[in-house]
């Protein structure tokens, strides 16, 4: 397979660096072809403005959903931008690699999304009609390939567990995997997360490189999570709203949108 593997750590001897490295060592000795994005090293501007849109006239309101689309199709967009669309056509899969900061991804990563998935690419395809809102959620132009997550954190595994005080780390991430990832189409494959690494002897080092070197080999076989397409039947159209009679009676939240709660 083609990886493509986006980076975000300031610091190329952080503990994210080290797992980056072993990372493409082991994808590239499973045969898989691999090219790195790593965001800071390429001073990537993170903020979406004006100067995204070159071809945007002088003085004209700046609608970033607009501009981007009319950019798309014109072949306009910033040469970064264009080059990072181009890594992900090429990927089969994309992994997204980052320290939790703020129980969410640093702003650089947000901002490759912002600048990366333009409208008519990422979003904004599709047909609108009473039984298709869109290609998106499990449709779209990345269907066919899978995405994760490798992310670590300070806070403890049970700080995310399912009474921790973090919350879930499935419901923090869902944001990332279902609204970035699993709407153009990826599958999205279960995160690797290391927890509690602020402090981590060689040991604990040991027991992550392990973990993370066995999801590099089953890139391919790792079942995906499984989230409800949006087409797929499960929920009317327009309102977007899982029918009556799916999932488990009085159920909430983000976990209502996985196949698996289906009664
Ligand atoms: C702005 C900000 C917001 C944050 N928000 C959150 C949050 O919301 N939730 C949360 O849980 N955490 C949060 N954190 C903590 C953050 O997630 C962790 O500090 C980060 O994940 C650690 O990864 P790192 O690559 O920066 O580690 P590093 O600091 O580079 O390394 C951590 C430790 O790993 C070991 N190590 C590093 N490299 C190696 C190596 N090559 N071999 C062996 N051992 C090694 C060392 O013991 C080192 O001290 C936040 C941190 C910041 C700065």
């Amino acid at each position: 397979m083609k990886v493509l593997l986006v980076f975000a750590h300031p610091e190329p001897r952080s503990l994210g660096g080290a797992l980056r490295d072993i990372a493409v060592q082991e994808l590239t000795a499973q045969g898989h072809e691999v090219q790195v994005s790593d965001l800071y090293a390429m001073r990537w501007k993170s903020e979406v403005d004006r100067a995204d849109f070159p071809s945007l006239a002088p003085g004209a309101r700046l609608k970033v959903a607009g501009a981007s689309g009319e950019a798309f199709v014109a072949a306009a967009l910033t040469d970064d931008v264009r080059a990072e669309q181009e890594k992900l056509k090429w990927a089969d899969a994309l992994i997204l690699q980052f320290p939790l900061w703020w129980y969410s991804m640093p702003a650089i990563l947000k901002g490759w999304v912002d600048r990366v998935y333009a409208y008519g690419f990422a979003y904004g395809v599709g047909e609108h009609s009473d039984s298709h809102w869109g290609d998106r959620f499990g449709e779209g132009l990345f269907t066919g390939k899978r995405a994760m997550l490798i992310v670590t954190t300070g806070g403890w595994r049970e700080h995310y567990s399912s009474r921790g005080i973090n919350g879930p780390i499935d419901d923090l991430l869902f944001p990332i995997n279902h609204g970035v990832l699993y709407y153009p189409g990826f599958d999205v494959l279960p995160p690797f997360v290391a927890y509690r690494v602020d402090r981590l002897d060689e040991a604990g080092f040991a027991v992550v490189v392990d973990g993370l070197r066995e999801r590099m080999q089953t890139l391919t076989t790792t079942s995906p999570i499984s989230y409800r397409r949006q087409n797929g039947g499960d929920y009317l159209i327009p309102s977007l709203q899982l029918r009556p009679g799916l999932g488990r009676p009085g159920e909430a939240g983000f976990a209502l949108h996985l196949r698996e709660n289906v009664v």
